[in-house]
């Protein structure tokens, strides 16, 4: 089955983004590129676009709901890595359900 993400990227143009400087490339064992990310506080960064209003990722290429990609995507941060589709029987983020919804996408499972 194809990946949904692959036309979607919803998500990654409605929620801030923000994480822990560990995982910026400037740090051991980081990879997320320092220049994507903006600084919230001594110990937190934000991927840049995350807070705009309307909000989208700077590492998001391509048109939402069409063909859309992380153009960092071996190197995203902790919470994009975490965020997993949401699906029937509740497996997954509602926040994929609510990011779809936003933009005029079922919710995958519907
Ligand atoms: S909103 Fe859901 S389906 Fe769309 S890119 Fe994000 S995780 Fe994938
Ligand atoms: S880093 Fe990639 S996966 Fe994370 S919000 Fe940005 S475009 Fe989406």
């Amino acid at each position: 089955m194809a990946d949904p993400c692959l036309s979607c990227g919803a998500c990654c143009a409605s929620f801030r983004v923000d994480f822990h400087v560990s995982d910026l490339e400037s740090h051991p064992g980081g990879c997320v590129p320092v220049a994507l990310t903006v600084p919230v506080t001594a110990t937190l960064v934000r991927m840049r676009g995350t807070d705009d209003g309307p909000p989208r990722c700077i590492a998001l290429k391509g048109e939402i709901g069409r063909e859309a990609c992380c153009t960092i995507y071996e190197k995203r941060p902790g919470p994009c890595r975490d965020f997993a589709p949401y699906a029937a029987l509740n497996i997954g983020d509602e926040g994929c359900a609510r990011a779809r919804r936003r933009y005029g996408m079922a919710a995958l499972g519907e």
